[in-house]
């Protein structure tokens, strides 16, 4: 037990709850939910995937009626249920096999469907269960003949607490300071069966009718509108909510929810969220009503042909995350909930997007679904992409589209550049492996592919096929194969693609083989001409392969910068081929895959790079703003990958001192945080600071009095302003250090917080030298805040102090067992942990100290899992750039002593060793040699 006197003293009491753990995601990178960690495993070919997960095809649902009973609004977990499966045998069979995880079954009985509809009972059927498969067999005890049949179950059933999974249980405090229970469900992708027994598969499509018996303070909500809210017969105080039939759909896009929320409505559109932040939900139903208009009339498919209503939920204490149930879209509150006096146009921009991701999935996943998991990307590819389409058509003016490729392209080329990356299409039956079809490529890479098609063959085109696509496949499941004959459709006798091509073709070549590549351009300086080649692109190593991509292309170049036009495509597809004229004069500049809507990486020869460099040097506007990202992203990852020189990339870069447009300064970015996390506190960081400055510090001087927010100043100047200041303050300017430590003592001395957009840079760095009082403050802001976005972006601001005594007490918060801490929320405790040891070298110090206590570690332990710990030391590890700093972990190490495993620490040596290795490798060498000679 740490015995000493709280700095940061908390006022709230309540009762201590048991909080999961949820890994910290940056606000602007939500998905539906995290890949489980369990599942590292490498891909594996199809036919050596288990297909005993798969439920057998001899009987299929038609519907369920399900009848829930639940007390949760006493915080009780148990309910109780009953489902009448109604399913067909289609081959004469003597089981019924459906899924279920975790539900206690009571009793069972099956009922033959007679023509005139009555039922005849067949008896009660014996079952067993394969707690590996999760399947739940019915033996009939006789043949089944072809026909229709009703399988009644009665079960119990716990709502989850530790996982936001299946049937959940969540609460909030209400400002009567009485805690509210909310119950609520996540069916994707295997989940539907911890709430009934079922036929868990995506393909297997039925309609569902749901009671609900709940308390009369509270009400349900689910995909459809409620028919009738009834006493319930026997249970005083209760009542039963009757949904009516959902559409044919998959289970797991079944959703309901019981609370005791408030709702706001706009037409056929509702929001629910606890009455306490129902003020902050306008923002998040008018983007609801825009954006769900917009899809509908850009899909030529009505939602509202198919659906009464659409309600959207936000979810308290879910951390992050969002779910697409078909007319019941729930997200957590960082992802709806929008105040504008504090929430910041990162919260603002990710809410439309996740939105919009959210409402496409309504045509794309919920009118039509995946045959099966391995085409998710059909689900996720398209909710990727149409997530900034429809937010960029529903708010043009805050040109959220400029954010697609270096938050999506530019992601994606990460892991699809390692060689064991699966493809986007990919079997997996297990509920983890399925989980961990989730993943970049499902996202990232098939949005980039799809966005690559929809350009190539015209949006008009491609708007056409959809409709096709929609149509044909509604109400059903999808394979690629269907989405291809539905563009195939829209252009046949148009001549969009050359003779004897077809989409699927195209298309095969992107989606069922893994990786992506590098289009090589040689220029003959001479004759004009060009060679373009391909070759699969990795991070690290060149490798000869045999990988050919259909590669759709085109170039602008100094004579005729045609960036804007992206009407006609030649197509590579072949391993090279020579390109006879181009057009371009020696000394123009040539540039391929124009605004980087291909999904490949461009190299040139190295003389073309050099025109390319002077071109941005005497006018970036001379080049697209997409192409200089792209460029940018290119260049250091080519050099990366040992295929051109890192001089030639750096050297690039150093236009940026006259670039005011985020998307290349977004990929930039990337590149500098690189070499900070390798250089900074060695002896190479003064050169490479000298570099930082000789980009940032021409734009930092052009932002002024940057703690200012006018009224009118667009989303992108938002964005390019955080990115240089944060730059210009942690290589230490003046001027930045000055203006966040005034900001943040005027905000202390008024009581009044700074403006939400520069709160991040004025806190965090205006808390260098901040005294404990301040740091008091800006702790009380947090702990008393009921907006969750707005505690996260607290939360990493704290992480930056540079002063050790505060942040052991900021620890001491996320670790603290006291009643008074039941005002943090679960994935808050971690989160705080992160952003300790994210920000600065002094919070990982501070974290040694603390934590060198073993009795202070076992605390930790106990209250933030083993898990956790592991982490302290392996980001440890990753922040060791020097012997000071080496010494200091060994130290660390040692206190721990047997409370890490030697994996552990062997991993975290791994580290050091690869960190040092580095700087002996010769993109280590090159690129501290140049630092050095640019410094000089
Ligand atoms: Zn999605």
């Amino acid at each position: 037990m740490m015995r000493r006197l709280p700095l940061l003293v908390l006022l709230i009491s309540g009762t201590c709850v048991v909080l999961g753990q949820r890994p910290h995601k940056p606000e602007w990178s939500e998905r539906e939910f995290v890949g489980q960690l369990e599942d590292l495993r490498q891909p594996r070919a199809d036919d050596e995937i288990d297909q005993s997960y798969r439920l057998p095809t001899d009987t299929v649902p038609t519907h369920y009626t399900i009848r829930l009973h639940t007390n949760l609004h006493t915080g009780a977990r148990a309910f109780t249920g009953a489902v009448d499966i109604h399913l067909d045998v289609i081959v004469p069979t003597g089981h019924i096999t459906v899924h279920n995880r975790d539900l206690t079954i009571v009793s069972a009985a099956l009922f033959a469907k007679q023509d005139d509809g009555l039922l005849v009972e067949f008896g009660f059927p014996e079952y067993g269960y394969d707690s590996r498969t999760e399947q739940l067999t019915f033996h009939a005890g006789q043949q089944l003949p072809l026909g229709s049949y009703v399988l009644t179950i009665e079960y119990t059933g716990l709502l989850q607490t530790s996982s936001n999974s299946g049937f959940f249980l969540k609460s909030y405090v209400n400002d009567e300071d009485e805690r509210r229970y909310v119950g609520t469900t996540q069916f994707e992708s295997t989940n539907a069966r911890m709430a009934f027994p079922c036929y868990d598969e995506p393909l297997l499509k039925a309609t569902h009718t749901l009671w609900i018996t709940h308390s009369a303070d509270y009400s349900a909500v689910s995909n459809m509108p409620a028919e009738a809210v009834e006493e319930a017969a026997g249970h005083e105080g209760f009542v039963t909510t009757k949904f009516g039939p959902t559409p044919k759909m998959s289970t797991y896009l079944l959703a309901f929810g019981v609370s005791d929320f408030a709702v706001i409505e706009d037409g056929q559109q509702q929001l629910y969220a606890r009455p306490n932040a129902i003020h902050e939900a306008q923002f998040g139903l008018e983007a609801g009503v825009k954006i769900l208009d917009a899809l509908s009339e850009y899909t030529y498919v009505s939602y509202y042909d198919y659906m009464p209503k659409l309600s959207q939920m936000a979810i308290p204490d879910r951390g992050g995350g969002a779910m697409e149930n078909w007319g019941l879209v729930k997200y957590a509150e960082t992802g709806l909930l929008f105040n504008p006096s504090r929430n910041t146009y990162r919260t603002r921009k990710g809410i439309a997007v996740v939105i919009a991701h959210e409402l496409a999935h309504q045509w794309f996943g919920d009118l039509v679904g995946p045959h099966w998991w391995s085409y998710i990307w059909l689900n996720e590819g398209f909710a990727n992409l149409y997530g900034y389409i429809g937010a960029d058509l529903a708010y043009p003016e805050e040109r959220y589209w400029d954010l697609y490729a270096v938050e999506n392209v530019h992601n994606a080329f990460g892991p699809d550049s390692s060689d064991t990356i699966r493809p986007m299409t990919q079997d997996a039956t297990t509920p983890s492996g399925i989980s961990g079809l989730f993943d970049s490529i499902a996202y990232d890479k098939s949005g980039s592919v799809i966005n690559m098609f929809r350009t190539v063959l015209g949006d008009d085109n491609f708007r056409a096929g959809l409709k096709i696509y929609l149509t044909n496949r509604q109400l059903d499941g999808a394979v690629a194969d269907d989405l291809y004959a539905g563009l195939q459709a829209a252009i046949d006798g148009k001549e969009v693609l050359p003779e004897g091509v077809t989409v699927k073709l195209l298309m095969d070549s992107w989606t069922t083989q893994p990786g992506y590549p590098v289009l090589n351009v040689r220029r003959n300086y001479d004759d004009g001409s060009v060679i373009v080649s391909q070759e699969r692109f990795y991070s690290d190593k060149r490798v000869p392969n045999d990988n050919i991509w259909y590669i759709p292309y085109s170039f602008a170049s100094a004579s005729d910068p045609s960036f804007d036009d992206l009407s006609s495509f030649h197509w590579l597809a072949q391993k090279a081929e020579r390109i006879a004229e181009t057009g371009a004069a020696a000394d123009d500049w040539l540039i391929f895959n124009k605004q980087q809507t291909g999904y490949y990486r461009v190299n040139y020869d190295a003389h073309n790079w050099l025109l390319i460099a002077q071109a941005l040097q005497k006018d970036p506007s001379a080049i697209h703003r997409f192409n200089r990202a792209q460029l940018i992203n290119d260049a250091f990852n080519l050099a990366r990958a040992d295929r051109h020189d890192m001089a030639l990339a750096l050297d690039l870069l150093t236009y940026l001192a006259n670039e005011t447009e985020y998307a290349p300064w977004a990929a930039a970015n990337g590149v500098l945080t690189y070499f900070y996390d390798k250089l900074r506190g060695t002896a190479h960081y003064h050169d490479f600071i000298v570099y930082v400055d000789a980009l940032v510090g021409k734009v930092f001087d052009g932002l002024g009095e940057f703690v200012a927010v006018p009224e009118d100043e667009p989303l992108l100047q938002k964005y390019l302003k955080q990115l240089i200041t944060t730059w210009a303050c942690r290589v230490g300017y003046t001027e930045c250090l000055r203006q966040t430590s005034e900001a943040l003592n005027t905000a202390v001395e008024t009581n009044t917080p700074v403006h939400p957009d520069v709160q991040y840079v004025v806190y965090c760095y205006g808390l260098k030298g901040a005294s404990d009082d301040v740091y008091r403050w800006l702790f009380n802001q947090m702990i008393t805040s009921k907006n969750e976005a707005e505690r996260q972006l607290l939360i990493d601001t704290l992480g930056c102090a540079q002063d050790r005594e505060q942040l052991i007490s900021l620890l001491s918060v996320a670790i603290g067992g006291n009643s008074e801490l039941d005002s943090i929320l679960s994935g808050e405790r971690s989160r705080i942990v992160s952003s300790i040891y994210s920000a600065g070298r002094v919070g990982v110090e501070a974290l040694f100290q603390a934590l060198s206590n073993p009795e202070y570690a076992q605390e930790f332990v106990n209250r933030l899992g083993q898990g956790a710990l592991n982490s302290v030391v392996s980001n440890a590890a990753s922040r060791t750039n020097n012997e000071a700093e080496l010494e200091q972990l060994e130290n660390f190490l040692a206190a721990l002593g047997d409370a890490v495993s030697a994996d552990t620490v062997d991993a975290a040596m791994r580290t050091i060793s690869t960190k040092e290795a580095w700087f002996k490798s010769y993109e280590g060498v090159r690129s501290t040699t140049y630092f050095a000679d640019f410094s000089n």
